[in-house]
């Protein structure tokens, strides 16, 4: 199918795509890379009049540190912030979970902004950014917020950025070179969207696990963070028992709901393995 027709307009910064977006209304909207918003116009599930081009806004697009943290432009794309080795050494934990995200010419077209501001439940994005304590910058005529990950993502396919505004930025604390960290996945075919993918953070002190952070993906509610299972390994012995027990009791949290590729007992099955993975992985590199 194709689209219907609309208006094309490119943006050359924030502050003129904010403008075209109040100028064209509710069915106004953005294009950063259209690797979401292009299919899905195509197949008719979005039909704006007016679609604003901001991938040339270049005061968007960069991947720098400061103050203890990344700070990634809307418009970077998947390519530029895995080729990048700021990213590489402050969130190896966002690296691992980009090794999962869609094929070469997608990531070289796709941009980081878009693909949160997509919110799509099976993507891996979400999950990590809310695990890594991100927070975005939000623009619109009122000015700027800034909003935790954890407020960001507000349901499937939504988020907290209004269609008057544009997501300019996202920032994301440096993790502790102490911290072990980990990310799997099992998806159709490498590069597709995940059946259930799962995240995780901790540190290892004394033998006894710390501040953990597991989270899931097609686990039922999206990127869910497991806290029954978090607080059952803080201050645990850090061994293959207690992530054995974790992992069994990840798969009796989840909620997952059956799908085109998948039953709910399998889904189930894959949160109970690759929970167990990726503690496994994140207490080994943690203790070391
Ligand atoms: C074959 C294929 C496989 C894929 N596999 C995966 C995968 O495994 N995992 C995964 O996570 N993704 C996957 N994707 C999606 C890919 O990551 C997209 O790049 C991403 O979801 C959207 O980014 P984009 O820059 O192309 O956004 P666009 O398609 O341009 O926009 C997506 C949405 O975000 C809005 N938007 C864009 N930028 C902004 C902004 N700055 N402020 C406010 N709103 C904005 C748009 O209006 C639109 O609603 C896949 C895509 C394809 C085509």
């Amino acid at each position: 199918m194709k689209p219907v027709p609309f208006d094309y307009h490119r943006a050359s910064s924030a502050d003129e795509a904010i403008t075209l977006l109040a100028d064209h209304g509710e069915n106004a909207r953005l294009i950063a890379g259209g690797q979401s918003l292009v299919p899905m116009m195509n197949l008719g599930l979005a039909s704006p009049d007016h679609v604003i081009d901001i991938s040339d806004v270049s005061a968007l697009d960069f991947v720098r540190e400061e103050g203890g943290g990344l700070q990634i432009g809307a418009v970077a794309t998947h390519n530029t912030i895995i080729g990048s080795d700021l990213v590489v050494s402050a969130c190896p934990l966002l690296i691992e979970a980009y090794k999962h995200v869609a094929h070469h010419t997608v990531r070289n077209r796709g941009t980081l902004g878009g693909n949160i501001c997509h919110s799509d439940p099976a993507s891996e994005m979400p999950l990590v950014l809310t695990l890594l304590d991100a927070s975005m910058v939000i623009r619109g005529p009122g000015g700027e917020r800034v909003v935790p990950a954890s407020e960001f993502f507000v349901g499937e396919f939504e988020t907290a950025v209004n269609s008057q505004e544009l997501l300019t930025e996202i920032r994301i604390p440096s993790q502790s070179k102490e911290e072990g960290y980990a990310f799997e996945e099992v998806s159709q075919r490498k590069g597709d969207f995940s059946i259930v993918s799962a995240a995780c953070r901790l540190t290892v002190a004394g033998g006894k696990i710390k501040d953990v952070r597991l989270g899931l993906t097609g686990a039922g509610a999206e990127n869910k963070r497991m806290s029954a299972v978090e607080a059952h390994l803080e201050g645990a012995d850090a061994g293959d028992s207690i992530i054995s027990d974790a992992a069994d009791l990840a798969a009796r949290q989840a909620d997952p709901t059956a799908d085109l590729h998948a039953d709910e007992d399998y889904k189930r099955d894959l949160v109970r393995a690759l929970s167990r993975r990726v503690l496994a992985r994140a207490v080994q590199i943690a203790s070391q």
